[in-house]
């Protein structure tokens, strides 16, 4: 069996990328989106298990003592990592799998995955950005502060990775994103 490939999927917070992907998933079910564990609190309407694994900084330490992260980064004050197992289990199967996550995190895959597909999502400005992060109305001021610092180191690193797609109509970026996973 051919085994499947890894896509990851980088770029600031508040870009967009968890709703392309939404909506990309919607279109192709078949793709796997791989389970963060992070120390975050969740925020309203988040389900442990499906949009993140929950866990203490205890838990967490434990996680990278035992080696079952691919990848892991803090971020604006939490930790953030992909469990190793589904991920090689998917692949494995000759599953795709999609990992939505951090720069930092992104440039660790070059090493144990140098054939993954690497996309970086950007805002069509800054102000941009800022507008969307401000208007989902989930962080604190000095959460939304260290969100946009970090966002400006993150755009900085965007011709680091394999292709860049401008979030700025949601419907054309989705068809970049396809063509990407699926034609290139
Ligand atoms: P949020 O707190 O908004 O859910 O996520 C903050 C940032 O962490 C986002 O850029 C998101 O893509 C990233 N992130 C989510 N899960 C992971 C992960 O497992 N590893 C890394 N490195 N970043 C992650």
């Amino acid at each position: 069996m051919q085994p499947g490939r890894l896509i990851v999927l980088t770029g600031p917070s508040g870009v967009g990328k968890g709703t392309l992907l939404r909506l990309l998933l919607k279109k192709h079910p078949e793709l796997y989106l791989s389970v963060s564990a992070t120390t975050r609190q969740p925020r309203p309407g988040e389900v442990d298990g499906k949009d993140y694994y929950f866990v203490s900084s205890d838990k967490f330490q434990q996680m990278l003592a035992a080696q079952e992260l691919l990848e892991w980064a803090e971020y604006a004050g939490n930790y953030y990592g992909t469990p190793s197992l589904p991920v090689k289990q998917q692949i494995q199967c000759g599953h795709s799998v999609i990992l939505e996550i951090e720069v930092l995190g992104a440039r660790q895959i070059n090493k144990t995955f140098p054939n993954a597909l690497r996309i970086f999502i950007e805002p069509p400005s800054f102000e941009e950005l800022e507008r969307r992060i401000r208007s989902r109305g989930k962080d604190g001021e000095e959460a939304i502060f260290q969100r946009l610092q970090t966002a400006k180191a993150e755009l900085e690193a965007a011709d680091e990775f394999d292709l860049q797609i401008v979030n700025d109509d949601l419907e054309k970026a989705v068809l970049l994103l396809e063509n990407a996973i699926f034609c290139l």
